[in-house]
């Protein structure tokens, strides 16, 4: 925890922040096992519950000025309350009614009708909430504070005052009450935890704070956070607490990397090339310059004398996986083993395919292992056996490294695979280098079990996703960063278009067209792949109607259900183009590389997240011809289309992931890798990117 006892505190007793809320005076059993299910169990717990919201308490909208469906402010007294029922005794509204001398307002609340007792005739009521009807005016269901006389109303009332987060039996006041009597206690012990940062730190200038507005200490953010004196202070106080939060993790980000730096001793995988040049001279295309300046990059990691921890960003289609091959050709030729890791079995079979293709005639075992696939060094590639004399010649060359790899047993080869690679069965002797491909599909836990598998062996994550800088500093904090920027020419223009429901007819025959042109297809159903049989039952459904609308042209069907053995079938058909068009689930959203299809109907678009229809678009516009993606988005929601009207504009993939970082939060878009961020009580990924820029720079002072 970062709140920190100041230098005067006895270094004996415990802060008298982290004694338990139980200490504190009115807050017996029961409240205490109410403040516990809001994890608050300690002072500190207390002084960081965040209020969910504030209500301007020093002005209060008449109800004769209330408005239709705007949230306000009003207070009144009580001069009517009672409960209807009605459908026989089974459903009942609860109704007070409220006057303020301007007008009457009524505020209703449906089944929940114990509420009665907690009002009574000439009390007096706060009432937030949206007016829903004007004869009578009503408020349904408005959040209600009972005002009551005494010093406790400087508390409650004439100010800015915290909303807070409750549990059921635990009041507003109450709550607010109790934090109000414990801050003046607590605050002389709140310290500071990184030194100095009010003079550092500059704001965030969105949310109507000012570039000169100092950051408040932890102990006043603190007060402000919950009794704020002008409408800035709030945001003011998050910012200073968020601020707080990133640099700890950061510190710790940075920490483990030094830590790691300091005894983790890196393989030496440069390599000389004799693999990589005939590669290059074989593989019918230049490298891009961007290309180019990776492997640079890489060369240097792999040459350092830190294991190399590198991400590789680059849009789809931007080829990453030439790049990847290059890297592993680095450590095979320096005698090492080396692994890529794919999310799914297609990918991985698809990315056997290419290095097998690629490597055979260089004389490197390329072996595969997947859920359904043994390894296939088990059945016909044992390990122990010597192949390929041709380039050992040249190997033997290469220095001591190498040669003492060519006298033993070992030689080095390239194990292809899905998660499966994580089992514990799977061991290489001598594994130097670690790639894994679509990071964001896995977690950083499972990264770090597969590094462990050898002795702080190389890593290069790969991932088309691309990250915007707030999560890229928290999820990839410890990674060094690569781009590819640039695509590989020659490549047709790729045209999105956002359309209603009601077009489809004129869709299919654009398809035919197209198909009639001998280009494909991929129709896309928003069925994710765990969501079980019904999912399953839905896309055959679709399957069969896009048959008939597409025939006499032979259509596909592929579905994570599927057993592998059927997959291959219809990838290899659609590969060779016996099949022109392919309706899947999202599953083909990572990897796929067909050139020749051009085309993409996503169904029901607006199921998805920008970012991951900018991944399933990256399977087309991958060949020279031109191409076609059709967002199909149901008629229901207007905005759901004009989110959409971003891909239509934009083939920037770091726009289109801030833009559903925006919209949608970090959750989606990291999927699985978010599990190893924390979780910020103030800090928030989505909009923070400038205070935890500042948190980077400043924990690198803390670790120095
Ligand atoms: P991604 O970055 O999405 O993984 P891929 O590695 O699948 O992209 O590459 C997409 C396509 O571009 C592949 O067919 C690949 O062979 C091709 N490609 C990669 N680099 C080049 C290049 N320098 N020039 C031409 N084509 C290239
Ligand atoms: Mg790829």
């Amino acid at each position: 925890m970062v709140l920190a006892m100041t230098a005067s505190a006895p270094q004996s007793e415990i802060s008298p922040l982290d004694r338990p809320v139980a200490s504190l005076f009115g807050v017996g059993p029961e409240r205490a096992a109410q403040l516990g299910r809001l994890e608050i169990f300690t002072i500190t717990d207390l002084l960081l519950h965040r209020p969910r919201r504030y209500e301007d308490r020093r002005h209060f909208r008449p109800v004769a000025e209330l408005e239709m469906d705007k949230p306000a402010i009003t207070r009144g007294k009580i001069v009517a309350l009672g409960v209807k029922w009605f459908a026989q005794h089974t459903k009942s509204i609860f109704e007070i009614i409220i006057d303020d001398g301007t007008a009457r307002l009524h505020c209703r609340w449906w089944n929940l009708p114990f509420m009665e007792k907690y009002f009574a005739r000439g009390q007096e009521v706060v009432v937030f909430g949206k007016l829903a009807g004007l004869r009578p005016r009503t408020i349904d269901h408005p959040e209600t504070e009972v005002v009551e006389g005494g010093e406790e109303s400087s508390i409650h009332l004439n100010r800015i005052t915290p909303v807070y987060p409750l549990t059921e039996g635990l009041p507003q006041r109450w709550l607010r009450a109790l934090i109000w009597r414990t801050l003046p206690a607590a605050e002389p012990h709140i310290g500071e935890p990184w030194p100095g940062l009010e003079r550092h730190a500059a704001r965030d200038p969105r949310y109507g704070i000012t570039p000169d507005m100092p950051l408040p200490s932890r102990a006043r953010a603190i007060r402000l956070l919950h009794f704020p004196e002008s409408e800035a202070d709030g945001e003011l106080a998050r910012q200073r607490l968020a601020l707080d939060e990133f640099i700890e993790l950061q510190r710790q980000i940075q920490l483990r990397r030094r830590n790691f730096q300091a005894k983790a001793r890196a393989l030496p995988c440069a390599g000389d090339n004799h693999l990589i040049k005939p590669f290059l001279a074989g593989l019918g295309f230049k490298l891009t310059e961007a290309q180019t300046r990776v492997l640079r990059d890489l060369r240097k990691d792999m040459s350092g004398p830190h294991p190399m921890r590198r991400l590789l960003q680059g849009d789809v289609g931007s080829g990453k996986t030439v790049v990847a091959a290059c890297c592993a050709l680095m450590a095979l030729e320096s005698g090492y083993d080396a692994a890529l890791m794919a999310p799914t079995e297609i990918l991985a079979e698809q990315h056997f395919a290419n290095f097998k293709r690629w490597l055979d005639p260089l004389g490197v075992a390329v072996e595969l292992q997947t859920g359904s696939r043994r390894p296939t060094a088990e059945i016909r590639n044992p390990k122990s056996e010597v192949r390929s004399p041709e380039g050992e010649g040249q190997r033997a060359k290469g220095g001591e490294k190498t040669e003492d790899t060519l006298r033993g047993p070992h030689r080095a080869s390239l194990t292809i695979g899905t998660h499966a690679l994580l089992t514990a069965g799977f061991e290489l002797p001598k594994l130097g280098l670690v790639i894994i491909d679509e990071q964001h599909r896995f977690g950083v836990a499972q990264r770090e079990q597969l590094v462990r598998k050898g002795h702080y062996p190389h890593l290069l994550v790969m991932t088309a996703t691309p990250i915007p800088r707030t999560l890229g500093l928290t999820v990839y904090g410890e990674l060094d960063v690569s781009m590819l920027e640039e695509r590989p020419p020659g490549r047709g223009r790729l045209r999105t278009f956002v359309r209603k429901a009601d077009k489809l007819p004129k869709v299919w025959a654009f398809i035919r067209e197209q198909l009639g042109r001998g280009r494909q297809a991929y129709v896309v159903y928003p069925r994710v792949e765990d969501s079980g049989a019904s999912a399953v039952k839905a896309v055959t459904r679709e399957f069969e109607s896009v048959r008939q609308a597409l025939a006499p042209y032979r259509v596909g069907l592929l579905h994570g259900r599927l057993k592998l053995k059927d997959k291959d079938e219809v990838m290899t058909g659609f590969r060779a183009g016996g099949l022109q068009a392919l309706v899947a689930t999202s599953l083909i959203e990572m990897g796929l590389d067909v050139p020749n299809a051009t085309v993409m109907l996503i169904d029901n678009a607006e199921q998805f997240g920008l970012a991951q229809l900018h991944q399933l678009r990256g399977r087309i516009g991958r060949g020279a011809h031109d191409s076609y993606c059709i967002l199909l988005a149901g008629a229901r929601s207007k905005d759901a289309q004009e989110r959409l009207k971003v891909l239509a504009e934009t083939g920037d993939g770091f726009r289109i992931a801030e833009a559903d970082l925006e919209a949608r939060g970090p959750g989606e878009l990291l999927g699985q890798a978010q599990s190893g961020v924390g979780k910020f009580r103030f800090g928030d990924l989505s909009r923070d990117w400038e205070l935890l820029r500042q948190a980077r720079e400043l924990a690198a002072k803390v670790v120095d």
